[in-house]
């Protein structure tokens, strides 16, 4: 745990006790702070009473006696309005910030000079971060590893020299992050999703751009316009920018031409690493989050042999397109992950012959953008609150069934897989939506697809 010491002895206010939030009042406490905490979920509450947590009423307590409001990243502190909490804290005139804030303070105080890596985007952050941590820690660095891919950032280790933090960060803890100074930040991609809680498009790039802005060095795809744009505007205003991109040959920065990421300097390129033959990083995508890890490990002193090395050994990440089972022809393969349509399309165009098993809550914008893989969608399979949605727009053009649950869905996928003769096929769980309508998340509900191929007589498992 990362001992908050920055408000020791100053009263903190702290709202949502969920899994980060408990952990982040429970740093706070330990760093001397005088906590009130609360959430709506009086279970949460308990929990952390119970975890020496002081607990209060927040609508009861003198806000003006606040140094700070420390909000957890799921409430909303803007859209669709902002929490009674955030309105009050306001009212009081009282900072409002997040767990990744309390983070860069304690690094600022202690060990500036710790490299820090920071990682956002619409999509590919997990695999970005865990890339970056898996280099660094290949090539024998101490090397922490957190923020939103699952380990809250002040459970890590305390900040020390020669310590590597590699962090995941969501809009939510960027918006909530107002001093973030990462020695590299990585904005891999901009496109529309989390719109519910961020309003524009113009708003939710706003906070993306936060994290750059901030960096020592910015790493930015600039593959869309959005993100294009804050390359300019950031290197305008001083800030070293690397540029990567999977479909455009860059003068300077690191681009893809298939799986070769090439680095160019002043309109001369050269092959920095084929990614041909690593499992683990197949697809454009893939070249995209590559190029980004390349880049960040570069700017924080790793050197070129170490990164190669790192990069042949990734092991990937669960429920990011990855094989789970083999039955004859037919590969099973988990992306649970994919829970926006952007995010399914990669896996879509990495196999030929797919049994699709799609739906659960709907995203905006559905799947009518997966359009130009439906000739290689021999049928869909589809589930949860969008399944009638995604079959009007399927329509002729693909066969479906309304399967309703991924029980059925792969029961179902795996008989008509099977009997497919006419070449190898993929049974493939990427919903293009979010679980919470039939799942706590999408971790359970990638679990629960694999334990369905499992229970496939004649199945082998490939994890
Ligand atoms: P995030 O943490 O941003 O949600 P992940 O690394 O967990 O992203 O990847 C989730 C899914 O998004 C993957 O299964 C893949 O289908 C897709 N994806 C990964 N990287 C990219 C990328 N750079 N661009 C577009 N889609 C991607």
């Amino acid at each position: 745990m990362i001992p908050v010491t920055t408000f020791r002895g100053r009263k903190v206010a702290l709202f949502g006790l969920g899994g980060s939030g408990l952990a982040t009042a429970e740093a706070l406490v330990a760093g001397g702070a005088e906590v009130t905490a609360w959430d709506d979920n009086p279970d949460s509450v308990a929990k952390a009473a119970a975890a020496g947590v002081p607990t209060a009423d927040l609508r009861t307590v003198e806000w003006a006696a606040f140094a700070a409001f420390v909000l957890s990243p799921g409430v909303p502190l803007t859209h669709p309005k902002p929490h009674w909490t955030v309105d009050l804290a306001h009212a009081a005139g009282v900072e409002i910030i997040g767990d990744v804030e309390l983070f860069v303070r304690e690094r600022r105080a202690h060990s500036p000079d710790c490299p820090f890596i920071a990682i956002t985007g619409t999509n590919g952050k997990s695999t970005t971060t865990a890339l970056i941590a898996h280099i660094l820690r290949e090539s024998g660095r101490d090397t922490q590893l957190g923020g939103n891919i699952g380990t809250a950032v002040l459970t890590l280790e305390s900040p020390k020299a020669g310590r590597f933090y590699v962090v995941e960060c969501s809009s939510y803890q960027i918006d909530l992050a107002p001093t973030l100074n990462p020695t590299a930040g990585i904005l891999l991609n901009l496109t529309p999703d989390h719109l519910d809680r961020h309003g524009t498009m113009q708003h939710y790039a706003d906070i993306k751009e936060r994290l750059v802005a901030g960096s020592g060095t910015a790493i930015v795809g600039v593959d869309d316009s959005f993100s294009a744009l804050i390359a300019d505007r950031v290197e305008r205003a001083g800030t070293r920018t690397v540029r990567i991109s999977r479909r455009h040959v860059l003068a300077n920065g690191l681009y893809a031409e298939g799986s070769r990421i090439m680095r160019a300097e002043g309109g001369t390129a050269s092959l920095f690493v084929d990614l041909d033959g690593i499992q683990t990083l197949r697809g454009g995508h893939n070249a995209q989050n590559a190029a980004a890890a390349i880049a960040a490990c570069l700017a924080v002193g790793v050197s070129e042999a170490e990164i190669r090395a790192g990069l042949k050994s990734f092991p990937g990440l669960k429920h990011r397109m990855q094989p789970v089972g083999r039955k004859g022809a037919v590969v099973f393969v988990n992306d649970s992950k994919a829970t926006n349509a952007d995010a399914a399309a990669p896996a879509l165009s990495s196999y030929e012959r797919i049994y699709w098993i799609a739906g659960g809550l709907p995203k905006e914008g559905g799947i009518t953008t997966l359009a130009p893989f439906f000739p290689k969608i021999v049928k869909a399979y589809l589930i949860g609150e969008a399944a009638p949605a995604f079959a009007a727009t399927l329509g002729e053009a693909v066969p479906y069934e309304i399967s309703g649950t991924l029980e059925q869905a792969v029961a179902h996928a795996a008989a008509e897989a099977g009997k497919d003769e006419a070449g190898p096929s993929a049974v493939m769980l990427s919903p293009a939506c979010a679980s919470f309508d039939q799942y706590k998340n999408f971790e359970v509900r990638g679990d629960a697809f694999v334990g369905h191929v499992r229970a496939i007589e004649g199945v082998t498992m490939l994890i």
